[in-house]
């Protein structure tokens, strides 16, 4: 579980539209997640994609291309459809889930 998957600030705007400081993208969406790190900029239709791409090398964890994230048998877990990454098949129960899950309230504590 990444407590630091968000923007920060991406959660005080509204949800209706978010942008990147340091890239073009644009996007709509309660669970999407954009990644910030230099050189990846790529949109994931929700944190659990993204955390899929962060590998754990570097003090800051690295990013992995997404078309290179394999899952066990060696096959391509994320496909890029309708200007994000995805996963490869999502049923609308697991649609259900992650928005129950990460549609609340933010698990991120705010340091003071
Ligand atoms: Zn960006
Ligand atoms: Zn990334």
């Amino acid at each position: 579980m990444s407590a630091a998957a968000t923007h920060p600030e991406a959660e005080k705007r509204p949800v209706r539209s978010n942008t990147c400081s340091g890239c073009e993208a644009a996007w709509t969406g309660l669970s999407v997640a954009h990644c910030a790190a230099s050189g990846c900029h790529e949109l994931f239709a929700s944190v659990s994609l993204f955390d899929m791409h962060r590998s754990q090398d570097g003090d800051h964890g690295a990013c992995i291309p997404p078309g290179e994230v394999q899952g066990r048998n060696g096959e391509q877990r994320l496909l890029f459809r309708d200007g994000m990454w995805r996963g490869p098949e999502l049923t609308e129960e697991q649609r259900a889930k992650l928005r129950s899950v990460w549609g609340g309230e933010a698990d991120d504590p705010i340091p003071a």
